[in-house]
């Protein structure tokens, strides 16, 4: 019998291979459901997503697929998000929405016409030059900060350039006047109607049923003899191996590698994220998709409202929140401590009226969300990734690549991978 293709994981990347490869491909998957990251979770009638999980396109031929597989059950929403600064709540981006309010115009403005718009220096000194030292200090450095527990003096150049887009002085300018600018391309997004983000794992696993196998862990791989072992203990032989999986995880589990190569995963840097999910006695007057907070003294950086993407979301006349709450990848966060930490601040910061309000919660946690894309990561990457594919490993998807992918990228390398072997 011809051996199979081996995907590990049933997230997005490996659900793409999986449905490109047809009959040629067996999935593993380690948890007890499709969908990854981008997967909706259930807690006592409430639904949510981890994180705002909203889908963009660059690639009509990606969009037109995948509103094929959600039988066009989606909708283009306009992107609600917004932030909380010096204790204002203003619209997202902040380069934009501090001309809302009087204060908060007086204070960054006229920084912002004086800041010189070069992309130089660190991710400190970038900030200030391009949106001018008060806005930096208000809100780029903090908010960075907590997201990414990481001193930003030493985050590469590169990765500064990417994070800090230019906002034109002219924009501002006309902004400032009152004219409108065009709104760009991020503005809308996709979601579907029926349930949340994790419809469209669903859809896609649908038609796959039999060959993905739940609550299978991949826990060794022999790439010599081209088998990988499962938590039951048994062994199957692969033609070739797709990898969706953390790519420092695949380097743990790789038995033949050496371990010059296996150390390399101290090198691939990330956060790992706690999502924290509130359910509500009475609905948030907040219509926002998500806010971004970045006051040092509350834990989390954003926070998103599963209603507002869709009323299926949540009970009627009931409310909820998710709140994400960041910790370096290589720790183990105190779910019990932050848990109680987010019910303080979404009160705190005005979010929700009292503790008495909130009725259950629930929490989720990744300990991979976010890769730094350093320098030497970027480097680690590349060569682990030929190291690998010469032994037969072929990686996609955002932690099994390494890179700050979206979902329509996730699909689009599960689809590249897949053909290429095709
Ligand atoms: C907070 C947050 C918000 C985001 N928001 C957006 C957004 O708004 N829009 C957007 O386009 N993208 C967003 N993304 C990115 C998007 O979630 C990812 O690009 C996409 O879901 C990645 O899919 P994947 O298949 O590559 O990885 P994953 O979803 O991680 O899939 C990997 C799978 O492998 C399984 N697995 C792990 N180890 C093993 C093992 N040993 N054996 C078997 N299976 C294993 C896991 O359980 C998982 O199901 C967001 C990401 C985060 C973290």
């Amino acid at each position: 019998m011809r051996k199979p293709i081996i995907i590990i994981g049933a997230g997005l990347a490996g659900l793409a291979a999986a449905w490109k490869l047809k009959e040629k491909a067996e999935v593993f998957e380690a948890s007890d459901a499709v969908g990854g990251v981008a997967r909706t979770y259930k807690c006592k009638g409430f639904s949510y997503d981890l994180g705002p999980h909203v889908l963009y396109f660059r690639n009509l031929k990606t969009q037109r697929w995948v509103e094929e597989i959600l039988e066009g059950r989606w909708r283009r929403q306009a992107r609600r998000a917004r932030i909380v600064i010096d204790g204002e709540k203003v619209d997202y981006p902040i380069q934009e929405g501090f001309l809302q309010s009087d204060r908060l115009k007086r204070r960054f403005l006229p920084d912002f016409l004086k800041a010189t718009q070069c992309k130089e220096g660190n991710f400190k000194e970038m900030a200030a030059n391009l949106y001018g030292s008060a806005l930096a200090e208000d809100f780029f450095i903090p908010y960075n900060t907590k997201l990414w527990r990481y001193p930003l003096e030493e985050m590469d150049k590169e990765w500064a350039q990417r994070f800090l887009p230019s906002f034109p002085r002219d924009d501002l300018k006309r902004l400032a006047k009152g004219e409108t600018l065009p709104r760009g391309p991020n503005a809308y997004f996709f979601y579907p109607e029926k349930s949340g983000i994790g419809t469209l794992s669903q859809a896609l696993g649908e038609g796959l049923r039999n060959r993905i196998h739940l609550s299978t862990k991949v826990t060794s791989i022999n790439t010599k003899e081209g088998w990988v072992e499962t938590n039951s203990g048994t062994r199957h032989h692969y033609s070739y191996l797709i990898s969706t999986i953390p790519l420092p995880e695949i380097l743990r589990t790789s038995v033949d590698l050496p371990e010059s190569d296996r150390n390399r995963a101290k090198e691939l840097r990330s956060v790992g994220m706690v999502f924290v999910h509130l359910s509500l006695a009475h609905p948030l007057s907040e219509d926002s998709h998500w806010v971004y907070f970045s006051d040092p003294e509350i834990c989390f950086h954003r926070i998103s409202i599963p209603r507002n993407y869709s009323d299926v979301m949540i009970p009627p006349d009931r409310g909820s929140i998710v709140a994400e709450v960041s910790f370096p990848s290589d720790k183990n966060p105190d779910i019990q401590t932050i848990v109680e930490k987010v019910k303080m601040d979404t009160v705190k910061s005005g979010i929700v009226e009292g503790l008495n309000d909130i009725t259950s919660h629930d929490a989720q946690v990744l300990r991979y969300a976010y890769v730094f894309p350093t320098m030497k990561g970027e480097k680690a990457r590349e060569e682990l990734r030929s190291i690998l594919r010469e032994k037969g490993i072929l990686l996609a998807g955002r932690y099994g690549v390494w890179e700050y992918a979206n979902m329509e990228r996730a699909l689009e390398q599960g689809i590249k991978t897949a053909e290429a072997l095709c």
